[in-house]
């Protein structure tokens, strides 16, 4: 670990493409020592006695108890991955399901892919052959039902972080539902062998007990407690709320290291921007520490990151530093960083929320639930007493909702839908929701599918329905890739999916002359139409220029982000020539994208808002927080719409959200372009 802001908050990222390591090598010994003093280790006998029992287990221990990590090689060392099966773990976040294959890897003594690997989307480090523990997003093994709904390359399969109600884990838990029930009859032959374990680090376990257990017989599940150590941690309120949390995280941070002893630092905000903010701060600070402090090692720790970058925060301090971490809730439960004594809690998380009667999906930022500000406050008593700093006041923690709503009552149900109906789910009332979606989203999902031609009146999957189910895409950007054929666009269109896949594409370039010279680079590539042409042009260069990460680095561009666009859009080319669609090129006939692009918002999220003067606008994503952020968007002439879909004026009307709008990062040209029509 290399301290001072130089090497800590330098984003732009010079990594070869996804090479991925893992953590650094301990002995074998201390790995092994290490592993047998985590609190699961004295559950071992009974979790195996319990799986080999029970179709489903549910597994509930503090975290940081050892559930992610052992769990897996426990079963693997008794012989689970025998005859070839694999052993599931799935994650809801791929940075999670990421950094804990390579902590698994390491423990075993292998390279990731091999015995352990991970997949996420568009990423498979595994080993159709080798591979015997396989780490992976919700979503990726959801997809996988999609293809084999029996999922019989696995012999157990671990629902891991499951109470955080992931989307495509309560899907999962849905799916598997019906396996357990079937259990008993015709399936339980064929597939003698599945169990399902269901973990989570709440108490909160009789909710998924009762759920596996209803209709079924009760000797199908039970529930394994893993009471594991906690210190005492104490907690600190402000007097007043603050009105800057992120400036007074790293005011807090900062006594804290003046006033106290040993002990890491681990702050909590809720996304990218905000955690480079409170860096910044911080590292301006750092010049008038005093002699003798403790000196500071600034990491930050979001799913934007490298896998590599992301390992850093495990490396343990070096003599004479303090870690601080600043992370986004990636750190309340599904990762844990050994050493930490100090908490700062901004009180707010960042979530996605859909409208479904605007269409409108946003992310937005609220205050924490009084499950996670709690677990957050653990995170400090995990290796000896802590304190955990909020960032608010006692009133504020005293009137905070007990928990989230499950992530499934406030998504976007098209995408599910087509996936639910594509393995046979037709009818939606039957399907055992572990929380029903709201009959509204569900209904506008169905309505939306239907006019899009992909479920027919009687409710079935269409072939294109069939098709798009398949993409590994949401529903919009499929329907972008099919309707590429009727615009004769296929080449630009592949490119447009594969680089709003990725995250981050932009980089702050390093302060002083040369990162000015490569902002200004970038803008070359910027388009009058919008973001999503300006997109394209990148991608163009960037080919055209030989994929370098010298020229990403002299554009302020992303090595990572554009490789991983290559990748993907390989990958995505490969389904569309599978679907027969041509990939011919516009030939600079914007206008033709720009028509293709409007299928793209719809029927998912009919993501229109009107510029306050000039026009209409279509965008990939919403972002409501203090303002309203919008993330690429293009602009496109309203009768476009009308006349596609013929819907009344009035109907269309209503779709209309004036917002003040302001581009994320490389929106000075189009702010210019517009002048008065922004912020
Ligand atoms: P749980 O899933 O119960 O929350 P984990 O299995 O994730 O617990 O973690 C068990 C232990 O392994 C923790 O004490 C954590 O500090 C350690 N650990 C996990 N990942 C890493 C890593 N990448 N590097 C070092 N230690 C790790
Ligand atoms: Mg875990």
């Amino acid at each position: 670990g290399t301290a001072g802001p130089g090497s800590t908050l330098d984003r732009a990222t010079e990594s070869e493409g996804n090479v991925v390591q893992s953590a650094p090598n301990h002995s074998a010994y201390s790995i092994q020592a290490q592993r047998e003093r985590l609190p699961i280790a004295k559950h071992r006998e009974k979790l195996m006695y319990c799986v080999e029992m029970y179709g489903v287990t549910i597994v509930v221990g503090q975290t940081g108890c050892g559930k992610t990590t052992q769990l897996p090689q426990y079963l693997f060392e008794c012989g689970w991955a025998a005859d070839g099966h694999v052993i599931a773990c799935t994650q809801p976040r791929r940075v999670a399901a990421t950094s804990v294959a390579g902590r698994v890897a390491s423990e075993i003594g292998c390279s990731l892919g091999e015995e352990v690997g991970y997949t996420i989307r568009f990423e498979d480090v595994s080993d159709k052959e080798r591979t015997r523990i396989r780490y992976m997003t919700d979503g990726m093994l959801f997809r996988e039902t999609l293809l084999d709904p029996l999922l019989s390359r696995y012999s157990v399969i671990m629902i891991d972080e499951a109470h955080e109600r992931s989307l495509y884990t309560d899907l999962l838990l849905g799916v598997l539902k019906k396996h357990v029930n079937l259990l008993c009859s015709a399936i339980r032959r064929k597939r003698p062998s599945l169990r399902l374990i269901v973990s989570s680090a709440t108490l909160d376990a009789t909710s998924f007990l009762e759920y596996f257990t209803s209709g079924t017989s009760p000797e199908e599940a039970t529930v394994v407690s893993l009471e594991g150590r906690m210190y005492p941690v104490e907690v600190a309120y402000l007097q007043e709320p603050t009105p800057d949390y992120v400036r007074k995280a790293a005011e807090v941070a900062w006594n804290i290291n003046l006033e106290h002893g040993r002990g890491d630092i681990l702050i909590f905000l809720t996304g990218r921007e905000e955690i480079d903010r409170c860096l910044e701060e911080l590292a301006e600070l750092l010049p008038t520490l005093p002699r003798g402090a403790s000196r500071l090692t600034l990491l930050a720790l979001h799913a934007g990151l490298t896998t590599e970058e992301q390992l850093r925060v495990f490396e343990p301090a070096e003599q004479g530093f303090r870690k601080v971490i600043v992370a986004t809730n990636i750190a309340e439960a599904s990762v844990t960083i050994d050493g930490v004594k100090f908490v700062i809690d901004s009180g707010f998380v960042k979530i996605r929320t859909y409208n479904p009667t605007t269409f409108l999906a946003s992310l937005s930022t609220v205050p924490v639930s009084l499950a996670s500000a709690t677990q957050r406050a653990g995170r400090a008593g995990r290796t000896s007493s802590g304190i955990c700093y909020r960032l608010y006041p006692a009133s504020t923690f005293a009137s905070l909702s007990r928990t989230i709503p499950p992530e499934i009552t406030r998504t976007d149900m098209t995408t599910p839908i087509l996936q639910l109906k594509s393995l046979g789910i037709d009818d939606l009332m039957k399907f055992e929701w572990v929380s029903a979606p709201p009959a509204e989203s569900v209904l506008r999902a169905l309505e939306g599918l239907v006019s899009a031609g992909m479920i027919s009146d009687n409710g079935r999957l269409t072939v294109v329905g069939e098709q798009v189910a398949e993409c590994p895409v949401e529903v919009g950007v499929a329907r972008m890739l099919f309707s590429s054929k009727e615009f004769k666009c296929g080449e630009e269109i592949l490119t447009i999916a594969a680089m709003t896949s990725v995250q981050d594409i932009f980089v702050i370039p390093d302060g002083g002359a040369q990162g000015a010279i490569a902002e200004l680079e970038r803008r070359k590539f910027t388009a009058e139409e919008g973001d999503h042409l300006t997109l394209l042009n990148a991608y163009n260069a960037f080919k055209r220029y030989g994929q370098s990460s010298s020229w990403c680095k002299s554009h302020a561009l992303s090595f990572r982000a554009m490789s991983r666009a290559v990748s993907i859009r390989s990958q995505l080319k490969k389904y569309m020539v599978r679907f027969g669609l041509p990939i011919e090129s516009c030939e600079g006939d914007a206008k033709r994208l720009r028509q293709c692009l409007i299928l793209h918002v719809h029927p998912t999220s009919v993501l229109f808002t009107r510029k306050a003067r000039t026009g209409w606008v279509i965008f990939h994503e919403l972002e409501e927080t203090k303002k309203t952020q919008i993330r690429i968007l293009t602009e496109i002439e309203p009768d476009w719409y009308v006349f596609k879909y013929s819907i009344a004026n009035d109907d269309f009307h209503s779709f209309r959200i004036q917002l003040q709008c302001r581009l994320l990062d490389h929106g000075h040209k189009y702010q210019s372009r517009h002048n008065g029509a922004t912020r």
